[in-house]
């Protein structure tokens, strides 16, 4: 087989390998994108949590604080109903015509801070089921991810394999060196001269002498004659007709 076919079926695993290689890169980028997704819905969740703590606590402090004031009226009237002067008794309903009075208002406070108990659950219950409808959703992707990264690597290691076998059938060590120190900067390696002498790679209008030796090497390779490298003079890939 002539040594520019063995290159191209390397450079046709080697095509293989860079995609499943870029994949490969690309995966886990993809199911942290996702997982980053799922965190600010955590964290609506939590802000929601906290929310519906904080609405609670309001109506224990306002049930605490009304029951500090029935506790305080009733001391009162009990210290009253052992007065024996009017003028104190009187002061006594004063003070707890005035205790009874903040016992209303932070009672009415209570009421309207029950009010707010419903909405704030409600907002919770919302987010937690948001929260697990999308995780679920990003605990499936992640998982398919993680199949397909199993499944790239098998197919990698495959590759590899099919590409050591490849390799070896390129004959012509000039060749394989050339292709090997080129692939990592030009991509593909080995490219057509086109009808118009131009680079398939680069586009590039090559000199009629290129053209020359691509035609010579055509006729040397179908001859199973050695070939030479011809090479593209603007970016260096190796041309073939
Ligand atoms: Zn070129």
């Amino acid at each position: 087989m002539a040594v520019i076919q063995t290159l191209i079926d390397l450079q046709e695993v080697d095509g293989r390998i860079r995609e499943l290689e870029l994949e490969l890169k690309d995966l886990p980028r993809r199911k942290a994108l996702e997982t980053a997704r799922l965190s600010g819905v955590s964290a609506d969740l939590e802000a929601a949590k906290a929310g519906q703590e904080y609405a609670s606590q309001r109506v224990k402090n306002y049930e605490a604080d009304a029951q500090a004031l029935k506790d305080k009226i009733q001391q009162l009237k009990s210290t009253q109903a052992t007065l024996k002067s009017n003028k104190e008794y009187q002061q006594y309903s004063i003070q707890i015509d005035l205790v009874s009075h903040d016992l209303e208002t932070t009672e009415n406070s209570q009421i309207a801070a029950m009010d707010d108990l419903p909405s704030a659950e409600k907002r919770t219950s919302d987010a937690q089921a948001k929260f697990d409808a999308e995780k679920g959703g990003v605990d499936a992707f992640c998982a398919e991810i993680d199949e397909r990264i199993a499944s790239v690597k098998a197919e990698l290691d495959e590759c590899m394999k099919e590409r050591a076998e490849k390799a070896k059938l390129v004959a012509d060590p000039q060749f394989k060196l050339y292709y090997e120190r080129l692939r990592t900067k030009r991509w593909p390696v080995v490219v057509s001269l086109t009808h118009e002498g131009v680079c398939d790679g680069c586009h590039l209008v090559q000199p009629p002498s290129v053209a020359q030796m691509a035609d010579a090497n055509e006729k040397l390779g179908n001859e199973g004659r050695p070939q030479r490298i011809v090479a593209c003079t603007m970016c260096g890939r190796i041309l073939y007709r």
